[in-house]
């Protein structure tokens, strides 16, 4: 039919309008989903909508391919090649999902209902509102911890959301550009050039290296004024960066950054941050204690996950969640403890896994086979009530014997759907870019456990990423954003 959803293949679909979407059946349950990161999107994904009156509420009305975003600082990939607008895949779905462009500032689990704030800059009559819900799915993510270092909101710059990667763009060349202004004194073009990046984990490596390619395949070509003093250090409080990776492929990565000319300091943790340098304190090889000022043009802050204010909040109400720190504790059908009705995916959620993509996606995907399945024995039992009654008025034993049939049937296919077990993690390996066409990869699928750093790593990180990518679409876009770097550089302009 004309406009109706038609897959062509290759995730090609011909468009549906929202206009011809079915509206969900009065009496269906209300599911609320929180958040529109890998974890609530990999649950829409997979949910069969027309079962529940699903609402979606989140402050970013599309979903970002976070794994690219260290490439979108350099202009590498353009940011809007890894982000998918929510609208265009709920159109998708056979029953209408209902979207809300807002925050949720406050669940209140007694009484079942969000509180949601509109944030946009322009100002609509109705900025707040609640939403009443039977079931809950918070995937709401988690802010950059900052463990309330002084000034690191001031003054440092976090790696999270398109908005961050596009002030570190205009920051990286706001540097470069001022550090060869006319009269600039050594010093000051020495610090503006200093790009220091905190915290060793895969942001920061990844990051790093990103800024370095940066530097060496375009920065220095275009501006060859800032040749000698642009650095890129790399500051981390363990003593080894990448903790996550195999002693192999740490030492690969460290040897990697330093052909690249990184720098990195480990077993240096930063204390306080000023307007132009960092205090930092690192453990000499004697144990001893030394503290430096370190200068800085950029810096880059990424140290990791905090709790964001809602889930906090809800904690607070859950006595069962009084004593986590890190997040809501969830049980082994993703259920948060000491509730019935909410359920948490991704960074927000503790369930033994680290905070990454992967869990958050696979956990989005069980929470959908799980919903589904609740609908299905819904409907199971709703007709098996129905058959037991048409069994008792059934006029003779022929028919009695039919509706018997039918009834066990039915029960054999309830047990079937009842049998799903609890959500289980599968580790499909982590993947790492480390700059200079190099990245490491923890693979244990492939060949064992088998870890792998180097150029080969690099092609299959590169097309791991690509087959990750939301849509062709935005498979599409990176391929040619590639190619155009490949081609013509980078784009150096603010
Ligand atoms: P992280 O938590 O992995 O690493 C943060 C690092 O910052 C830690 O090593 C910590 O020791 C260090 N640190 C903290 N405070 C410091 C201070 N004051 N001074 C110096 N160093 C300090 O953070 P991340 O890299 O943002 O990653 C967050 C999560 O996302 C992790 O679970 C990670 O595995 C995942 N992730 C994975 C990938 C990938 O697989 N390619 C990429 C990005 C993020």
């Amino acid at each position: 039919a004309a406009g109706a959803l038609v897959y062509v293949g290759y995730e090609i679909y011909l468009m549906r309008h929202p206009a011809e979407q079915e509206v969900p059946e009065e009496g269906k349950k209300t599911l609320v989903v929180l958040g529109t990161g890998w974890g609530s999107v990999s649950l829409l994904k997979k949910l069969d909508t027309e079962n529940y009156n699903v609402i979606v509420i989140s402050p970013r009305n599309y979903f970002l391919f976070t794994p690219l975003l260290p490439s979108c600082t350099t202009g590498q990939i353009e940011h809007r090649s890894i982000m998918e607008p929510v609208r265009n895949f709920l159109r998708h779905k056979k029953t209408a999902v209902k979207f809300y462009e807002a925050e949720a500032t406050k669940i209140d689990y007694k009484k079942k209902v969000v509180y949601i704030n509109d944030e946009s800059e322009i100002k609509g009559n109705v900025r707040t509102s609640e939403i009443a819900f039977d079931m809950l799915v918070v995937g709401v993510g988690a802010e950059n911890a900052t463990f309330g270092i002084p000034g690191v909101r001031e003054h440092g710059l976090f790696l999270k959301e398109v908005g961050d990667a596009q002030k570190i763009r205009r920051r990286i060349m706001d540097c470069c550009e001022t550090a060869v202004f006319r009269d600039q004194s050594p010093e000051e073009r020495a610090r503006l050039l200093h790009m220091v990046v905190v915290g060793g984990g895969p942001t920061g490596v990844e990051f790093a290296g990103e800024l370095q390619d940066f530097f060496q395949d375009d920065l220095r070509k275009w501006i060859p004024e800032i040749q000698d003093n642009f650095h890129v250090t790399l500051v981390e409080a363990l003593p080894n960066v990448l903790p996550m990776f195999s002693k192999q492929l740490i030492d690969y990565t460290e040897r990697t950054f330093k052909e690249e000319t990184i720098t990195i300091r480990t077993k240096t943790m930063v204390k306080k941050v000023h307007e132009k340098y960092i205090e930092a304190e690192s453990t000499g090889p004697d144990g001893q204690k030394i503290t430096e000022n370190i200068p800085y043009g950029l810096l880059v802050w990424a140290t990791g996950n905090a709790l964001r204010p809602v889930v906090k909040d809800l904690m607070m109400q859950i006595p069962a969640q009084k004593d986590s720190r890190r997040g809501l504790l969830v049980n082994e059908y993703l259920v948060v403890k000491g509730t019935e009705d909410i359920w948490a995916v991704g960074d927000c959620a503790i369930a033994n896994y680290a905070p990454t993509a992967q869990v958050a996606s696979q956990e989005g995907a069980f929470l959908a086979r799980l919903f589904n399945n609740i609908a299905k024995t819904q409907a199971i039992e709703d007709k098996l009530s129905q058959l037991s009654d048409l069994q008792s008025k059934a006029p003779n034993k022929e028919e009695r014997d039919q509706v018997f049939a039918d009834i066990k049937e039915l029960q054999k296919r309830l047990r079937r759907v009842k049998q799903m077990g609890p959500f289980e993690y599968s580790h499909q390996g982590s993947l790492a870019y480390i700059g200079s066409d190099k990245a490491v990869a923890d693979i244990s699928w492939l060949t064992g456990n088998v870890a792998t750093g180097g150029g080969l790593t690099y092609i299959f990180w590169r097309s791991a990423y690509l087959s990750m990518c939301w849509s062709m679409r935005n498979r599409i876009l990176v391929v040619m954003d590639w190619a155009k770097t490949k081609m013509f550089g980078r784009d150096v302009s603010r």
